[in-house]
């Protein structure tokens, strides 16, 4: 059954419709303000999740200044207001969050996207590299690493560029929608080795195909 809106999608626009509301700066300074200590999330799971629940579950996860604000803006989907910049910086570097063992996909706010329009399709990770030759523990190394499974952001190194360990970490913002890798082969002069990745605050995937999420079609294999 088509709503009423998507009935009405068809029609063509009359030309009442058609006037744009035009303003200079698109919103007032306090919503600016606002918009500035605030991200978008998304909580990537299959039953509804109400505000105060996870409102709830992330003041106890968080350990910010004071309680963030969420008001609900879609389904499963909020903005999240934080008392103050500090508290905002605090949880955006300590990505991913999860709720419940699935993703809390935060993304920054920008005032001019619509929530219903945001992709919500990458997030960021810390990947430990493992059996990696002490040669190989390195930022140069790590970054190439992190760039073939996506946007490598940090690797965990000391002030030298040398990051000798059980496991090399490199910070990688990755594509959701794909299956996760476990590992790559890499070529030190002239040997083959296959290395090893685990990744730390690894929501549940699915075993079907590997995801670490959908999006509302579900499971496609
Ligand atoms: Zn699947």
């Amino acid at each position: 059954m088509e709503g009423l809106e998507d009935m009405w999608g068809h029609l063509s626009l009359t030309e009442e419709e058609e006037v744009i509301i035009e303003v200079d700066n698109g919103s007032g300074e306090e919503i600016q303000r606002k918009g500035e200590r605030s991200m978008i999330g998304k909580v990537c799971f299959e039953r509804y999740v109400g505000k105060d629940v996870i409102g709830n579950t992330m003041a106890r996860i968080w350990r910010i200044s004071k309680r963030a604000v969420f008001q609900e803006v879609e389904r499963n989907t909020f903005v999240v207001t934080f008392a103050t910049h500090a508290d905002k910086e605090r949880v955006l570097e300590g990505k991913p969050w999860l709720f419940d063992n699935v993703l809390f996909i935060l993304v920054p706010y920008d005032g001019i996207m619509q929530p219903r329009r945001i992709a919500f399709d990458h997030e960021t990770f810390w990947i430990q590299i493992h059996r990696l030759p002490l040669g190989c523990m390195s930022t140069e190394w790590g970054k190439w690493i992190g760039d073939s499974v996506g946007r490598c952001m940090e690797v965990d190194v000391e002030s030298d560029g040398v990051g000798w360990g059980k496991c090399l970490r490199v910070k990688v913002e990755m594509l959701l929608c794909k299956a996760i890798v476990r590992g790559r082969f890499i070529n030190v002069q002239g040997k083959k080795l296959w290395i090893h990745f685990r990744y730390e605050k690894l929501p549940k995937i699915c075993f079907t195909c590997g995801w670490i999420t959908h999006g509302e079609e579900g499971c496609s294999v």
